[in-house]
């Protein structure tokens, strides 16, 4: 968000690191280790889109498959103006973790385009999601690589992917996409999700810690399509949110804020701060250093870095952002005695229900919010004891568990299949 790091940060340098450090704790051969440190297909497309004044612009978009040893890529497509290659490679990276970490059947993938979505209007943005979609066309599909929203992205990018492929197809295809709106065949409660998935295994680390989110307090940083959603949950869980941000500053207030008012205020005015129970202003960077139970990061990566790390005061993070805290700010927060519920395992409810939309869309089913609401508890609760259970047993941090049980169950798999040919 804000703030810059002193070092310049490198996305898939840290998802390497990352990897490595997991690897020194199992039995890797070199060359698989070799094979998953790489990407797959990486494709980067340059196309052009009219814009309102009848110019012509030209933007740069990205596809990644990182590895579909497990079954079909899977991944978000996000708009933002710092979107590039490399970190775009980072996240499919994390992706093929994060599922195989749920145990659900499908790859790793990102994706998206370097743009300001605040300065496209409505127009623009369709025509450049349609555009996007037409470049990107020949290496996604749903049996083979199914995109999904990410930051700045949501239901309406999917429904003009779903429809430009279904165009392109000849038939009406929406399997090949997740977090539709419901009209289009999305799933209930896949919105939702991703903030649930957050305050679900939130709950499942303080009970580890002999606690309950009933009474702690908590900072969100981030108020998109996982803070704003996590918000809400903390606080049905009883939980006390005193803290929310979105990408220029934040809202304070020690006795806890209402998060649905503060939220509410954003839809209008674009803004947090005229929620008028909210006392103070605060920076991003203060937000994550503010003085409560649980720090839930859920807006860019990068954020906890060896510049902040030491300042951290929750003793519990929960990531909701994908690669919020770096190898060094992790060391040093493991050293402050900081549980740190990793993304991979963290928001993992938003492909989880992104499958669930899927397995409904290929089989022409509709579940009920109840039977989607009780599954996401339940595949969450596994994954999350049985990452507990390797920490405790090789005794180490939650990342390296989790990524012990994902890395493991992609090699797993890419040893029965072989090397092609
Ligand atoms: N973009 C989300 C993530 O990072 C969801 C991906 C999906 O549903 O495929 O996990």
């Amino acid at each position: 968000m804000s703030q810059k790091p002193s070092v310049p940060l490198d996305p898939h340098a840290m998802a390497v690191r990352q990897l490595k450090q997991a690897a020194a704790h199992m039995d890797i051969e070199p060359g698989l280790l070799e094979r998953i440190t790489h990407t797959e297909r990486e494709v980067t497309v340059h196309f052009p889109v009219k814009m309102d004044d009848g110019s012509l612009r030209m933007f740069a978009g990205y596809r990644v498959q990182h590895n579909d040893v497990r079954g079909p890529y899977k991944g978000g497509l996000r708009y933002h103006p710092a979107t590039e290659l490399g970190e775009v490679r980072a996240l499919a990276m994390w992706m093929t973790w994060k599922a195989a970490v749920v145990n659900i059947p499908y790859g790793g993938a990102k994706g998206g385009v370097t743009c300001d979505p605040k300065t496209l209007s409505p127009g623009e943005r369709e025509r450049l999601t349609r555009r996007f979609t037409y470049e990107i066309a020949p290496i996604i599909g749903p049996e083979r690589d199914i995109p999904a929203p990410d930051v700045y992205t949501g239901p309406q990018e999917m429904a003009w992917i779903m429809d430009t492929y279904s165009m392109i197809s000849g038939q009406a295809t929406p399997g090949v996409v997740t977090g539709k709106p419901l009209e289009l065949g999305g799933s209930l409660g896949r919105f939702e999700a991703t903030g649930r998935g957050v305050v679900i295994t939130a709950r499942e680390a303080a009970r580890h810690l002999g606690r309950d989110l009933e009474g702690m307090t908590v900072a969100i940083q981030g108020s998109g399509n996982v803070g704003g959603v996590a918000a809400r949950y903390f606080e049905l869980a009883g939980a006390k949110v005193v803290a929310i941000s979105d990408s220029k500053s934040g809202v304070y207030n020690p006795k806890g804020i209402e998060s649905a008012q503060a939220l509410a205020c954003k839809d209008q005015y674009a803004c947090l701060l005229g929620h008028e129970l909210a006392s103070e202003e605060i920076s991003n960077q203060e937000l994550l250093e503010l003085e409560v139970d649980l720090l839930a990061p859920c807006a860019m990566e990068g954020v906890l870095t060896p510049d902040n790390a030491d300042r951290i005061k929750a003793k519990l993070v929960v990531e909701g952002a994908n690669g919020p805290t770096t190898p060094e700010a992790d060391a040093i927060l493991e050293d402050k005695g900081v549980l740190v519920v990793p993304d991979i395992l963290a928001n993992a409810g938003g492909v989880t229900v992104s499958y669930f939309e899927w397995v409904q869309n290929l089989q022409n089913l509709l579940w009920s919010e109840d039977e989607i609401g009780q599954r996401l508890e339940d595949i969450l609760c596994r994954s999350m004891k049985e990452v507990l259970a390797i920490a405790q047993e090789k005794k180490v941090s939650l990342r390296n568990a989790a990524m012990i049980l994902g890395v493991g169950r992609v090699l797993a798999a890419s040893r029965l299949r072989g090397v092609y040919p």
